[in-house]
């Protein structure tokens, strides 16, 4: 049987797939998407059912299409996010094929080009995009042992407050999932212990304007790098409920028990590091230095837009950040589960090339790797902050079509003698 050829593979139909796929129709390079499961599967099947977007739909989308069903100030549920994608696919007419996976990328040798096994066959492809997303595989750190007697689960595995046992629960990560895992536990109910460690804490709005706006008008979205030493910093923002600013100090007022980074675990002991207020400081001067550059671009650029000076009040600090706890014995706190909000690695186990640094890591200058050919899209931080977001993908995507656009010219360009041979 013959085996199929493609110009361009992308593997993955999340939202990194449909961008790539619009991009390269706008330049007419030939390709296909291969999507092993539904598109946009990770807002359905990994996500807990409550979430909605981070941001309002104004923002968080394409530019080519509105949510047609959601107040653009609203924050879209997830599976409308999902809908949004299906029926983005639709409008541009994307190449996918669904349940297919992609087995293994190796490259042809002696001459150009990917031999890619799928679950379908054998493709042969010029060019391979990986867009398998910046949140692949759940890491749980090494801490607890897995045959502890108590409930583990990571927060992609985490859908309802239902799913857990009686008792207490540990939310460890205050990052966006692990704050409003957290929050949810809450207000069902639980008692709630949740080990925060350094983040960011932008406010949701100030002076009438959603922070996705500030971050945008203000340059922060295409930041090309975290600051030093900054470069797993978690943005900790929430659009539940309408959208509000996380506030761990009011969550401490509502009943919550913050404790600080989770280090270890002994004979039943959690420990707890002794930077819980310093992680809460953080966040503070993170949250005061949007408002003063906020306040300084409505200076600059004479703005009409309402004071808010009550948005530096801070709260005083509870007793658990006065007084923090630095071990904790599970059982006797009546703790029965722990949630992991511990974050994601990247597993391109299936893509055997030569376009990886020592540690594993994918080895590119803006998507484009060092091995000639491949492509990544998708990755946090891959060319600015807003790499691995809805919207910030799509510009990483108009690169990388025009860079494989101008591959192909180059690839194409023949000599005039050849032309007027082959012409003759
Ligand atoms: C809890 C959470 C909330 C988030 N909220 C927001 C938000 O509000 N706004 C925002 O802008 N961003 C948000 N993000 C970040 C980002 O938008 C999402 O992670 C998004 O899913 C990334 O899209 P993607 O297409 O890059 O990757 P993914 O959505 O992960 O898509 C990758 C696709 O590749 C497929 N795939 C993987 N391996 C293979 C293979 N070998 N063969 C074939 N197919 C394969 C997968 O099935 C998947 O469908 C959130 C992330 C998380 C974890």
């Amino acid at each position: 049987m013959a085996i199929e050829k493609m110009e361009v593979l992308v593997v993955g139909g999340g939202q990194a797939g449909l961008a790539m796929s619009e991009h390269l129709s706008n330049c007419s390079v030939p390709h296909l998407v291969l999507e092993r499961h539904r598109i946009a599967e990770r807002w359905r099947s990994e996500r807990w059912d409550s979430l909605v977007a981070n941001g309002p739909a104004w923002h968080d989308r394409f530019p080519g299409m509105e949510f047609s069903d959601t107040d653009p100030a609203a924050f879209a549920p997830k599976e409308r996010i999902a809908d949004y994608f299906v029926a983005y696919a639709k409008q541009i007419a994307a190449p996918i094929r669904c349940g297919v996976e992609v087995k293994q990328v190796q490259r042809n040798i002696g001459r150009p080009g990917f031999r890619v096994e799928t679950s379908e066959g054998v493709i042969e492809a010029t060019n391979v995009l990986a867009a398998t997303g910046p949140f692949q595989r759940p890491v749980i750190p090494a801490v607890v042992p897995e045959d502890a007697k108590i409930m583990q689960i990571h927060s992609n595995a985490y859908r309802n407050p239902t799913q857990l046992p009686e008792g207490a629960v540990l939310v460890v990560g205050a990052g966006s999932s692990g704050v409003q895992i957290a929050d949810e536990l809450l207000r069902a109910g639980k008692r709630v212990f949740l080990s925060v460690g350094p983040h960011d804490r932008p406010p949701r709005s100030y002076r009438a304007r959603d922070f996705v706006w500030w971050l945008g008008v203000l340059g922060k979205w295409d930041a090309e790098a975290a600051g030093p030493g900054m470069e797993h910093v978690t943005i900790s923002v929430s659009g539940a409920h309408g959208g509000h600013t996380v506030d761990f100090r009011r969550l401490a007022a509502q009943g919550m028990t913050l404790v600080g980074r989770t280090e270890s675990f002994k004979g039943g002991v959690m420990n707890f590091a002794p930077d819980l207020a310093d992680n809460l400081a953080h966040g503070d001067t993170n949250y005061l230095s949007v408002l003063d550059e906020a306040d300084a671009y409505v200076a600059r650029n004479g703005l009409d837009l309402p004071e808010e000076p009550d948005a530096r009040n801070v709260e005083p600090d509870p007793r658990c950040v006065s007084e923090p706890i630095l071990e904790l014995n599970l059982a006797e706190a009546g703790i029965t589960s722990i949630v992991w909000a511990t974050g994601f690695a990247l597993d391109y186990s299936w893509l055997k090339v030569d376009a990886f640094d020592k540690n594993g890591k994918p080895a590119h200058q803006r998507g484009v790797a060092a091995e000639p050919g491949i492509y990544f899209l998708g990755l946090p931080w891959q060319s600015r902050r807003g790499s691995s977001f809805i919207w910030g993908v799509w510009h990483d995507a108009k690169y990388l079509a025009d860079h494989i656009s101008r591959q192909r010219q180059y690839l194409a360009y023949q000599t005039s003698a050849k032309r007027k041979i082959e012409g003759s």
